[in-house]
């Protein structure tokens, strides 16, 4: 077995490791961390530390670590047929199966889903199957696409011009000018602090209808939106929020892409984001949980209303001319179907709602009176502790001190990992929805 010199010595000179500080990293500034295994909320490293994993890896892994049930179900297909394609209606039972479950969850209006690898190439395709809808339906100028400041859609060339976190910006000439964004539904940040919650929902309301006029509605396309702002700091939304929005895009016959890579299949404590704050979307993107991380799986789910022009564009022009090597590969979808099956078998998407909720309330109750917190928020299994040098006037942090990333550092020295935002001094917890109360205590 390599040494743990040998490791870090290999991974400095060869790995480059996605968001992260590639210098310090080469320079040996930072640790190389070596994870070995992982059971139920906890994953252990090379020097023996067993850690609670309140992040839930990248908020993906939503069954909990070391479910033998996907292992095995990965293991089978990898024996039987590790990969074959889907162009041109050839799939797997896995596959074809996993379509079935995924449209049976889905929002009624939903039906079709298209399978991808990650949540960034799912909104890749979103993009894409937007502008053929509108040249289908003959309107060539639609085509610019709305996000939200602080919104999180990926790090692709237009995923990371959706993502509204400047960090995804800087230097690589993003965004795109076709994206425009809006304000972030923030409404502890909102500006003007005299504002009623139905005052900032009014607010933010007046600000899309601006932009849509400054742009000239003939031109937008789409509007993506996660249900709740996820990397930008695990922001609900203010009470009527999308029912306002929505008002907004369909008068002026904007698509609506609900982002639910972190919120699908259970995490708000409903099976999409969608069903929870009645979001009638166009298309669903789908990640993270689908699998719950077991193997690389994404999804698209096209709605009734945007398969029929989907359809009538093969009818005109041929085969749709989109498609991955590795759409709906066969391991992936294996691990989706038990997945899915574990999901319903433990009740996890109850244990989001009801364990959720005592988390977040019980970090409240021990935190939410301190000095330097300023919110305490979240929506099911989501929980975010927001920061502030001043309590008054809510001031932040001057970035230089690093404070979100202290704290993280502080959590992990007690073996717990919570996740230091990009955006501002806030501490995420996204724990696998599987969650126990003396879990939930541990980490409070
Ligand atoms: N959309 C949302 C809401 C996400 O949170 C993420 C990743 O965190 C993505 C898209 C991108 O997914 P991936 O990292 O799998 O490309």
């Amino acid at each position: 077995m390599l040494t743990n010199d040998q490791l870090s010595q290999w991974d400095r000179e060869n790995f480059f490791h996605p968001s992260t500080h590639l210098a310090q990293h080469a320079r040996g500034e930072t640790p190389t961390r070596v994870i070995t295994g992982g059971e139920g909320v906890f994953i252990e490293d090379r020097d023996g530390n067993r850690l609670l994993d309140a992040f839930a890896g990248l908020y993906c892994v939503n069954v909990g670590y070391g479910r033998t049930e996907i292992q095995e179900a990965i293991a089978a297909q990898a024996k039987e047929l590790a990969y074959y394609h889907a162009y041109v209606g050839h799939g797997t039972e896995a596959s074809i199966t996993l379509s079935k479950m995924v449209l049976d969850r889905a929002p009624k209006n939903m039906s079709k889903v298209y399978f991808g690898l990650g949540g960034s190439d799912a909104n890749e395709t979103n993009i894409k199957l937007v502008w053929y809808y509108n040249n289908i339906l003959g309107r060539p100028e639609k085509k610019k696409i709305l996000s939200r400041w602080r919104g999180y859609h990926g790090s692709g060339l237009m995923t990371g011009s959706l993502t509204g976190l400047e960090v995804f910006h800087k230097k690589f000439d993003l965004p795109l000018p076709m994206v425009k964004h809006t304000i972030a539904p923030d409404y502890f940040r909102r500006e003007d602090r005299s504002q009623s919650e139905a005052q900032f929902v009014a607010h933010c309301v007046s600000e899309l209808e601006a932009l849509i006029e400054r742009e000239g509605p003939d031109t937008i396309a789409a509007f993506i939106g996660e249900p709740v702002l996820g990397t930008g700091g695990l922001v609900p939304p203010p009470a009527g929020y999308w029912e306002a929005i929505q008002t907004v895009l369909k008068k002026h016959d904007i698509l609506m892409i609900a982002d639910e890579v972190v919120t699908g299949f259970g995490r708000l404590g409903t099976m999409f984001g969608s069903d929870h704050y009645g979001i009638e979307s166009d298309i669903i993107t789908i990640a993270k949980g689908l699998t719950s991380a077991y193997a690389p799986l994404s999804g698209s789910i096209i709605s009734d209303k945007v398969w029929k022009v989907l359809e009538q564009g093969t009818d005109e022009n041929g085969a749709i001319g989109h498609g991955w090597t590795y759409s709906a590969h066969p391991i992936g979808a294996a691990a989706g179907v038990a997945n899915l099956k574990l999901i319903d078998s433990m009740g996890l998407v109850e244990n989001a709602g009801t364990m959720g909720s005592y988390f977040r309330e019980a970090m409240r109750d021990a935190v939410g009176d301190h000095a330097h917190v300023g919110d305490v928020r979240g929506e099911g299994m989501l929980c975010a502790v927001e920061l502030v040098e001043d309590k008054t006037d809510r001031a932040f942090y001057d970035p230089s001190k690093k404070i979100g990333p202290q704290l993280a550092a502080a959590l992990l020295k007690r073996k717990v990992i919570g996740r230091a935002m990009p955006q501002a001094d806030i501490i995420g917890f996204a724990p696998p929805l599987c969650l126990s109360k003396s879990e939930a205590d541990t980490v409070v």
